[in-house]
């Protein structure tokens, strides 16, 4: 996250903006969903991908669902909450 005072990047990662804090606890997150759970790591690249050129996107976060951005696409059943459903 962006410290304070600073505005939110728009069209980062959480891995681009906070390696060492938040985003280890998600990564934690991610690592502990079962294979079942877990989308394929094409999959993941590409959804992430699509994260990262969306408008939505603010720090990591996803403005429109308010979830961080790499453990809703390591979800396999999430979707993409925007209304064109990018992934
Ligand atoms: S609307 Fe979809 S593509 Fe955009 S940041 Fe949210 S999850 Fe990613």
């Amino acid at each position: 996250m962006p410290a304070a005072g600073q505005p939110p990047c728009r069209r980062c990662l959480l891995s681009e903006t906070d390696p060492e804090g938040l985003y280890r606890q998600i990564r934690t997150r991610i690592e502990l969903l079962t294979d079942e759970e877990r989308t394929a790591p094409e999959e993941y690249a590409q959804r992430l991908a699509h994260c990262t050129r969306c408008d939505a996107l603010r720090s990591g976060l996803c403005s429109i669902c308010g979830c961080f951005a790499e453990l809703r696409a390591a979800r396999r059943e999430q979707h993409c909450p925007h209304e064109q459903h990018f992934w």
